[in-house]
């Protein structure tokens, strides 16, 4: 199964992507059903993209921690050369299919990621420079093996994405999909992002139990004003904690005041960080003046 989902840039090139994009009234032939001579052969070989949300779900449908489900079920993979990072589902060992595909069919399949939702359409989210909007539209992927395309069904794409649950998956992580849009489309205006914020990033998308550790930290609380009644929502809720998630990275990838932040704390750090640079300022010059002495001498 190739990657249908979040697309940025256009997948047309040598791929199956049918080059004709369109938006949610587009009809297309297609029904999967069991029984069908393909069975299974598109979760044989996967190449699946996880979303913040996907991730949720499946640790939740296999009651796991998110820390258990990367190791085992994942491969993080870069979304763009030396930024940030995506993670897709780990196929078996020595094999390309699947961990979940059983010979009944899928053995997650109330909770089964975005991508295999949407298959055989791929979806392909676009915004204009420095804006959070992204407006979606939609290609056809036709893979050989795929006989779904020959059934007689007819529906639209729209139809489509309800009947596969596809809707609340994408709203739910419509925040994750734009900060990655903003992040590939900002270009060199928002400079390289430093080693702290790309784990940041991989933290509150990927591993929500590891964040929510981080949240309930006490250097967290020293710095960020949350209201209890937020806080105790996000220790209940891991789609809460993901969506307050991508918040607080538009925070730390993009320096918006999207998170209020504690006035004498922040005030401390500053004068620490002031204090930092004074300190480094001297060493600079202590350093230059004894090599320019050592110069001088030299020269005696
Ligand atoms: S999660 Fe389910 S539907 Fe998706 S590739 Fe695996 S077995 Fe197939
Ligand atoms: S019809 Fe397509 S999606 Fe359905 S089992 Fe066959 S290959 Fe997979």
């Amino acid at each position: 199964m190739t990657d249908t989902y979040m697309a940025a840039d256009l997948p047309f090139s040598g791929s199956p992507v049918i080059p004709e994009m369109s938006d949610g009234n587009k009809k297309i032939q297609f029904q999967c059903k069991k029984g069908i001579a393909c069975w299974n052969a598109c979760c044989s070989n996967i190449d699946i993209s996880l979303t913040p949300y996907d991730i949720v779900r499946l640790k939740q449908h296999l009651d796991i921690t998110s820390g258990e489900l990367l190791q085992k079920y994942t491969v993080p993979y870069e979304l763009e050369p030396g930024g940030i990072a995506g993670v897709k589902l780990r196929p078996v060992e020595n094999g390309t299919a699947c961990q979940f595909m059983k010979p009944e069919g899928c053995s997650v399949y109330e909770d089964r990621p975005t991508a295999c939702r949407y298959y055989p359409v791929a979806l392909l989210s676009m915004r204009k420079q420095d804006e959070y909007t992204d407006t979606s539209s939609y290609a056809l992927v036709k893979e050989e093996h795929c006989l779904g395309h020959q059934e007689a069904r007819s529906l639209t794409i729209d139809e489509y994405r309800k009947e596969q649950g596809v809707e609340e998956y994408d709203e739910i992580a419509r925040g994750w999909r734009q900060l990655i849009l903003k992040k590939k489309s900002s270009g060199p205006s928002i400079g390289k992002p430093t080693k702290r914020s790309l784990q940041l990033f991989f933290m509150v998308c990927y591993d929500p139990d590891r964040f929510r550790e981080f949240v309930i930290s006490e250097g967290f609380s020293e710095l960020y004003d949350l209201p209890v009644e937020e806080m105790g929502k996000l220790l209940h809720s891991d789609t809460e904690l993901m969506l307050f998630g991508f918040r607080f990275l538009k925070q730390v990838l993009f320096g918006e005041n999207t998170i209020a932040m504690h006035q004498e704390t922040t005030a401390k750090r500053l004068e620490q960080a002031k204090q930092k640079l004074q300190q480094l300022e001297t060493e600079a010059r202590e350093k230059r003046s004894a090599e320019a002495d050592d110069m001088y001498s030299e020269s005696e």
